[in-house]
Formats: C-alpha cells, structure tokens, sequence
C-alpha cells in the first residue's frame, strides 16, 4: 500500500472517484471492502481512526440477538444467525463459538411478550421464565441448523448448573446454556479488511484522520486531520456511513435529517481472577433486576461487563458514568452474589452510541436494531446519490455492506462480480481448523522463521495465517521483546505500523493491539510504544511526547483511566510537551 501522504498526493492529482464512503466503522468497511473486490474505484474516510467510533465499543458478540425474539424481529434474527456462523468459518482467528449461559429465576413469566409486542400492546419488559427462553433457543437452533456451525442448546438444572458454576446465585432453577459467537477484537478485524481491500485493488484507498468539510456542487471538500490542510474530490457516489454521526455527515452535505435515534452503551473490564473463574469460558447473558438483559463476558484474561442503553442526542462526549459503574457492580451480585467486586479492580471502560434508527419506542431495548438504507441527491446535474447506512451490527455488517455495495453498483451501472459470503478474512486464509493442522502449521513457520513455537503461537492467534509474513519479517531483522509488553516485539510492531496505517500512539494501543482494552496501559509503556512506533513512523522527540500525552488524555477523559498521576519522570512533564 502507498503511504498515506502518497494517497493523499495522488487524490489531489486524479480528483474523479466513483464512490466516497464517509465513516470507517465496520459497515463503512464493510461497503469498501465489498466494492473493493467488484474491482471499483473507492475512497474510505474516516474523521478518526478505523473503527474507532461505536464500532470500537461492542460487546465482542457475533450474535444472532435471541433477545430481538420477543420483539418479533424474526428476519433479523435469521439473518444475524447466519452472519455469526460465516463469521466463526471465514475468520475463525478472530471470531469463535461462544457459550452463553442464561440462568433462569422463574418458570413462565415472559411468555406472551413476542405476541403482545407484534400487537403493540407490550411497553415494558417483564422477566423471562424457563418456558420462553426454551422456546427462544429452540428457535434459535431452528435457524442454525443447516449450517450445523455450533452446537445445539443444552439446559440444565439446579444441581447440576450449580455442580458447572458453584458461585452462583444457588436461587438459580436452571441454566440454558446455546452457543453464539465471541470476536476477540473487533477492531483487529476491521484492519484486516481494509488490508484484504487494498491487496485486490490498487484503486481501493483507506484514509484515517481524514474528515467530510463541506460540499459545493458536485465537488467534496476533505480535511487532513493530521496536517490541517483540505483537498477536494468528485465522487459519482456518496454512501454514508457516519454511524451516530449520520445526521451530522448529512448537513456538512447540505441535507437536514432524523435517521438516528442514539443509545448509548458502556462496558467496564475487570482484572478480577475469581469472576474470571467463576464463569470459565462462559459467557454469562441474564436479565437483570430492571429487565434489561446484561452480559458478564471472558475476555482473555480479563472480564468484560456490560451494558447500559441510554438515549443520547450527542455521540461525542459519552464517556461511562458513577451511575452506570455502580448498576454494573450491583447486577453481578445478582448472579455470583458471594464474588466482591471492588472499583479498584476496573482496568478500562469504554462507551459509544449504537446507531439506532430514530424510534417513539417507549423502551430503548424495544427500539428496532434492523439496519436499513436511506436515500437522497445531492449536487447539480449529474446529482449524486447519497446512500446513509442506518443502523446494524458487527455482526450483519457483510450483509448490509453487500445490500449497500448492490446499491452503489446499481448506480454505477455495474456488475457484481463476486459475493462475500464465503470469502475468507485476513488471517483467516488457510487457517488450520483443527488441533493437527494447527500443529503442523506452527511446526512448519518455526522451521522456516527460527522463532520458536510458543512465538509462532502467540502470532497465530493473534493475526491468524498473517503471522507467517510477520515471523519472517523478524526473522529478518535485529528483533527484541518490548520491556513492558514482552508478548510483542520491534518487529511485530514495525510490520503492523507499516502495514496497518497507524499514525497515532493511541491507534496502536486502542486498535490495532488489546493493550489498552485489557488495560494494560502504563506510563513505562507508553512511553516505549512511543518511541518504537515513533521510530517506524519518523517521530521526534516533541512528537512522542505530544503522543504520550494525548493518549494519557484519551485514557482519562474517554475511558476514565487516569495514568496521569503516575507522571514523574522529568522528560514526561506536560511542560515539555510540545502541541503538534
Ligand atoms: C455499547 C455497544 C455494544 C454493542 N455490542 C455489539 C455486539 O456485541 N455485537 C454486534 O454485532 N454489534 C454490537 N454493537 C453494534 C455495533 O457496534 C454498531 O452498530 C456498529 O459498530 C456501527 O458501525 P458503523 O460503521 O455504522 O458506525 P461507527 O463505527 O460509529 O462508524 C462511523 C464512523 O464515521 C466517522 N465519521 C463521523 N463523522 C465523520 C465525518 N464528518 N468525516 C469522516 N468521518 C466521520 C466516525 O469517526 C466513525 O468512525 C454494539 C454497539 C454499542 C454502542
């Protein structure tokens, strides 16, 4: 791939392009993607990062939403199911059969919800009982079947639920237990869709910190986020992708609109080895007292807890509250009563805005979560469409990006060359399915790079099949462990830099690695991801410190981690920090 400043270059020379995706969440990837392998010629922006706005806040669930049941989303459903299974097959490094454990309180109650809802007579949750829930995972298996991609559901009694999990709530009547999908990190999968993009089509171009400005005529002012200065382009498309952002991307192009209808959603990540164990590789997904269904998820060594539903007008500044930590703690207790968790034991939180269609819903967890495709025109003649992609998941998004992508090759006059439905991603080429495959396939790449198996393990299931071409880059090179990261090496992190378009220190962390999200963050390590980032990059001394202290920022005002106050050292005071 060019560097970014070369893409950059080369847009300013040749303006004309057939598509322009605003928003690089995971549907406007998706979209590019898709169009990427129908060989046409497309922009992808993003304000920020990839995936850094309500794609970078999911519950890691590729789910088929057996909660969306009793809201009689039936399609949706179905569809979601399928999604989740060709994820698990197409990028089984990243995307793994979940076991979802539901404990159940009550025998019947829950039962008339899907039919009252379809009757619009049902505007409050009620809890559900064994019977609706065995009937939602009967359903569930019912769509899955064909594909055979995971287990049917099982459930279980008191006895025996307790025997499986002795920590829990001993009220319990029973467990069902039905299996959906755990994406271990979204966001290294969106960076691997772009890569698979860009590697089939020279004309596929990704542009991180590159804003929408404005729109005169039929031309489209572009802001570089990093260097301050605006370009313009002449797209024959526009697809929309802005997320929560939407409405705003629609009036920077001249258009007032009321697509979405925002929810907001928070997670805590909790260093707490007992909760840890306590649910195995389980995830936990139960109502709590308030009638909103809420997860206690395994994430690595860590445990992923969430999360609220709160309407919100503005997707920016949503950071979690005192309020949504304490509603946290206290559902845990509801399910592993005898487990303390203490607030020193949060290493993270994140939030962001599902981008939901505007609803009158009473009940934020009635509010539709189907996605669907809003239309105008914009500019003078020849008008160009202007496609906004309201609503969906990490879960549908090939789905969506492939209804989207027949829409734009529709306008374009073109034909649709090949699906997505089957296409391996990233890492997820030629990855050994079994225990032997992976065995030999890691015996194979030792023999040929010289690192040593535990190595190649580590690479594998971190990038999948990618991890040939990164244990022969350094191979190649002067290598090291990071002091504070030993996990990661220099020449790890130089291919992933290199290849993955990090320009920020927080990129790398937050993004393209889990650092951060395990929680993981520290001064010492910021500061030598500064510096070996900064030395692939070409960074000064002023910029990694510019970077440390904008990613200690980021850490305390998005994600509440206050590193700060461990700021001692004399090169990392803020007065020697230079803006940039
Ligand atoms: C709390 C929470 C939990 C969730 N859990 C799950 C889950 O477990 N499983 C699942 O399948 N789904 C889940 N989802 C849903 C899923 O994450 C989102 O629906 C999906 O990520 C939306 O992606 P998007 O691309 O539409 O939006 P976004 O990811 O928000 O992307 C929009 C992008 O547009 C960019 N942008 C905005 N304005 C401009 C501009 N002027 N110029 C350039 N760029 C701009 C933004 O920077 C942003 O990156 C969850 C969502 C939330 C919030």
């Amino acid at each position: 791939m060019l560097s970014r400043d070369e893409r950059i270059l080369n847009l300013k020379a040749n303006p004309e392009v057939s598509v322009l995706i605003v928003g690089a969440g995971i549907n406007g990837i998706g979209v590019f993607w898709d169009l990427a392998l129908q060989g046409v010629d497309v922009l992808l922006i993003d304000q920020g990062d990839y995936a850094s706005g309500a794609s970078a806040a999911s519950s890691h669930m590729a789910h088929g939403g057996i909660r969306y049941l009793e809201n009689g989303e039936f399609r949706l459903v179905r569809e979601a199911v399928q999604e989740r299974n060709r994820l698990i097959e197409n990028a089984p490094h990243l995307v793994n059969p979940l076991p979802t454990t539901f404990p159940i309180f009550k025998w019947f109650s829950g039962l008339l919800n899907a039919p009252l809802k379809f009757l619009g007579m049902l505007d409050r949750p009620s809890e559900r009982g064994a019977l609706v829930i065995k009937i939602g995972m009967t359903l569930y298996d019912l769509y899955t079947r064909e594909q055979g991609t995971v287990p049917k559901h099982t459930f279980l009694g008191r006895k025996r639920s307790l025997q499986q999990f002795p920590a829990l709530n001993p009220e319990v009547i029973f467990t069902g237990t039905y299996f959906d999908g755990a994406i271990h990190s979204p966001e290294r999968l969106a960076a691997e869709l772009i890569i698979d993009a860009v590697s089939v089509n020279r004309k596929a171009i990704p542009l991180n910190y590159v804003s929408l400005a404005g729109m005169s005529e039929n031309s489209v002012q572009l802001q570089d986020e990093l260097s301050g200065k605006s370009f313009t382009i002449h797209p024959k498309v526009i697809v929309n992708a802005g997320g929560p952002w939407i409405d705003s991307v629609n009036r920077t192009l001249g258009m007032e609109t009321r697509y979405i209808g925002g929810t907001k959603g928070s997670h805590l990540v909790l260093d707490h080895p007992q909760l840890r164990k306590a649910i195995g590789e389980h995830e936990f997904f139960f109502e709590n007292k308030d009638g909103r269904i809420v997860l206690i998820f395994p994430l690595a060594d860590r445990v992923l807890i969430g999360t609220t539903d709160i309407r919100v007008d503005d997707p920016d500044d949503i950071a979690i509250t005192d309020e949504e930590v304490q509603y946290f703690l206290d559902m845990i207790r509801r399910v592993f009563p005898g487990i303390r968790v203490d607030p020193s034991q949060i290493v993270f939180t994140f939030s962001g805005v599902r981008p939901l269609e505007n609803s009158e819903a009473s009940l934020t967890g009635q509010i539709s979560r189907e996605h669907k495709i809003e239309q105008y025109q914009v500019g003078l003649s020849p008008s160009i469409p202007v496609l906004s992609l309201v609503g969906g998941k990490w879960t549908t998004f090939r789905a969506f990006a492939e209804q989207a992508a027949d829409q734009v090759l529709e306008d374009l006059n073109l034909p649709r060359r090949t699906s997505t439905a089957g296409i391996r991603i990233g890492g997820g080429k030629g990855f050994p399915d079994s225990k032997v495959s992976r065995k030999e396939w890691v015996s194979r790449v030792c023999t040929t790079s010289g690192l040593s198996e535990d190595r190649i393990e580590t690479l594998l299931s971190r990038y999948g099949t990618r991890a040939e071409q990164i244990a022969i880059h350094i191979a190649s090179s002067q290598d090291h462990a990071l002091r504070n990261y030993p996990s990661f090496s220099i020449g790890e992190i130089e291919t992933i830099v290199q290849q993955e378009d990090v320009v920020r220190l927080d990129d790398f962390l937050l993004r393209r690695s889990m650092l951060g999200m395990l929680g993981r963050s520290s001064k010492a390590g910021l500061i030598e991801l500064g510096e070996e980032i900064g030395k692939v990059i070409g960074w000064n001394a002023q910029r990694i410190n510019y970077e440390i202290q904008r990613t200690i920022e980021i850490l305390k005002t998005e994600h509440r981690m206050d590193i700060s106050r461990y700021l001692i050292d004399k090169e990392m005071q803020p007065s020697l920090v230079m803006e940039y």
